[in-house]
């Protein structure tokens, strides 16, 4: 068997693949209009990895090198026993950085428990600071309930807390002055993300509703000192410090204007096992098959790793111009 780091995961463009997302449900308290349509249909049990499942993929690639996982979804804190997976994550030698995604609807309860198992950094994604606007961009969830999470985030002591907003278009982009104070006030880093055409949705049109990394930068330049850092945090974004608040980054995610694909290190497991190598292509290796079809056979896992890994695509291919290509939605390519 493949001991910890002797096959580092390099593709054909010597990218080194040290991160992986793992998408643990499709599932979610929300309905955010930029993720999924209003009617969605979910993905019947027997097709989703059981969290052994997860465990045993992950476990395989830690082997082979992946330094950093990022638990997401769909909403990965309404997924039963979710506790225990992190627990086991967070246990696996040679992982250096366990981390979530969620939009904080469950962390009042779940945010002592999920430090204590190990998962040192979380996003919290917040759109909008008034609640009838976070209602109709979540179309059912309650901003109270979010704030309160991230109140008890803050208590967990998380190393860092990271806010995301996907920026819209007059649905939100008014607010974004208020969401870096809001930040600012609660020492927390802040990251603006371009809204990427996944799956097809019915509440806006993307197209219209675009509303770039460049905008947002000017707009805060009228109010703020930007500084650009060349910091990162090992995913997609590029970072500014505020000279006058040292508490708080802020962050820009831009598939559209500043593609990153030249410096991509991830890969992505979808709920339903499928190894994703870029989020804007469909190329996939079919995991789930591979686990069941192989049951405890960690080397098999390992090889069929790297034979993927060798395929990763160059780089996305997102665009206003021409129709949604890729089918799926984000809930299912966790986020
Ligand atoms: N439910 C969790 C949450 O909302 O944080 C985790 C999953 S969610 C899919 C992960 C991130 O993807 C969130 O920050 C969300 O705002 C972002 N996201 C969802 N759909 C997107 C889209 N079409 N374009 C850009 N970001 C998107
Ligand atoms: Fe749910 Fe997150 Fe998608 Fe919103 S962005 S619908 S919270 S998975």
């Amino acid at each position: 068997m493949t001991t910890a780091n002797t096959h580092p995961l390099i593709d054909r463009f010597n990218r080194h693949i040290n991160y992986l997302r793992i998408s643990v449900t499709d599932r979610c308290d929300f309905r955010c209009v930029y993720c999924m349509d209003e009617k969605m249909q979910f993905l019947p049990r027997e097709q989703i990895l059981t969290l052994e499942e997860i465990e045993q993929i992950a476990r395989a690639f830690v082997l082979l090198g992946v330094k950093k996982i990022r638990i997401t979804g769909g909403e990965p804190l309404v997924r039963r026993n979710i506790l225990s997976l992190f627990e086991r994550l967070g246990a696996l030698p040679g992982l250096k950085e366990l981390v979530l995604t969620t939009n904080g609807s469950q962390l009042s309860q779940m945010a002592k428990p999920l430090r204590e198992s190990g998962v040192k950094r979380i996003n919290i994604s917040l759109d909008s600071l008034q609640a009838d606007k976070f209602l109709k961009l979540t179309r059912n969830g309650k901003l109270d309930k979010v704030l309160a999470g991230i109140d008890a985030a803050r208590e967990a002591g998380f190393e860092r807390i990271k806010l995301n907003a996907v920026i819209l278009k007059h649905r939100n982009h008014e607010e974004v002055p208020d969401l870096v104070d809001f930040a600012i006030q609660k020492q927390l880093d802040l990251t603006f993300i371009e809204e990427m055409p996944l799956g097809l949705i019915n509440s806006h049109d993307r197209a219209e509703a675009y509303y770039s990394s460049d905008d947002i930068l000017a707009d805060l330049k009228t109010q703020y000192q930007m500084l650009p850092t060349p910091e990162n945090t090992g995913g997609p974004a590029r970072y500014y410090r505020l000279p006058a608040h040292p508490d708080t980054r802020i962050g820009f995610i831009s598939p559209h204007s500043h593609d990153f694909c030249d410096t991509c290190n991830r890969v992505r497991l979808t709920a339903e096992g499928r190894l994703l190598l870029c989020l804007g292509q469909e190329n996939s290796v079919d995991l789930r098959r591979i686990v069941r079809a192989h049951p405890g056979d960690a080397e098999y896992l390992q090889n069929s790793l790297l034979k993927a890994i060798h395929n990763k695509p160059h780089s996305h291919d997102f665009s206003h111009e021409k129709p949604v290509e890729i089918m799926r939605y984000m809930n299912t390519t966790g986020g």
